[in-house]
């Protein structure tokens, strides 16, 4: 019996045009965020330490706010309600792994991706000041402290069982990659997957992604 095609596709950068948090942050603008996110880049602190701290400085009451300004702002990539339609209507479960925040993604996602085959983190405002969940933390065997450690997620839907196909942008996408039978690439992650020797097809849109499983046949 062949394999499931099963798709797991990043968010931020992906889904959308470019990085949300990246955006809320030089919107809202904390002291000292940048210093952390240069630490965070410079992979000098994990990216849960850093997402945390930096959401940590802004105030709860802002989440109106901050929601708003990603649903005004944020783009998403063209063909992603098609391509969300195309796994659909061929069989193939699509999931959303994103090291982003539930009470942005959910709303941008909204009407597109079911809230149960969207892997992100959480989020509390009962306190003073935001702060976030990390519900998909690293297991044992993931020693990067990712906050939503994409491995562990792909650890969950064993090869033998499922053709796992990875969709992302970056350098957080890198591991998952690297476990992936199939992976679709842009921006940096195109990069890291020549260095590495990852096989690989560059995409721009969902289109892209939608013509080369159609030509490849992968159907369920
Ligand atoms: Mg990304
Ligand atoms: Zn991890």
């Amino acid at each position: 019996m062949s394999k499931q095609p099963i798709l797991f596709c990043d968010f931020d950068g992906t889904v959308t045009e470019t990085d949300n948090i990246i955006a809320i942050m030089k919107k809202f603008n904390p002291p000292g965020w940048e210093a952390i996110k240069e630490d965070v880049l410079a992979q000098r602190r994990s990216i849960r330490s850093g997402v945390g701290e930096m959401f940590a400085m802004l105030s709860s009451s802002l989440k109106e706010d901050i929601v708003r300004f990603v649903l005004e702002h944020a783009r998403l990539r063209s063909g992603f309600p098609e391509f969300v339609r195309f796994a659909q209507d061929n069989g193939i479960p699509l999931y959303i792994v994103s090291g982003g925040i539930d009470f942005f993604v959910h709303p941008m996602l909204e009407g597109l991706v079911d809230q149960a085959n969207i892997y992100c983190n959480g989020s509390d405002f009962s306190g003073e000041t935001i702060r976030i969940l990390w519900p998909h933390a690293c297991d044992e065997s993931c020693q990067n402290d990712c906050g939503l450690c994409k491995p562990a997620i792909l650890k969950q839907y064993p090869k033998e069982r499922y053709h796992r196909i990875v969709i992302g942008d970056s350098i957080t996408d890198l591991a998952a990659a690297k476990q992936a039978d199939e992976v679709f690439a842009r921006d940096f992650l195109v990069k890291k997957c020549e260095e590495l020797a990852i096989a690989h097809t560059p995409f721009n849109t969902f289109y892209d992604i939608i013509s080369s499983l159609e030509q490849k046949g992968v159907v369920a």
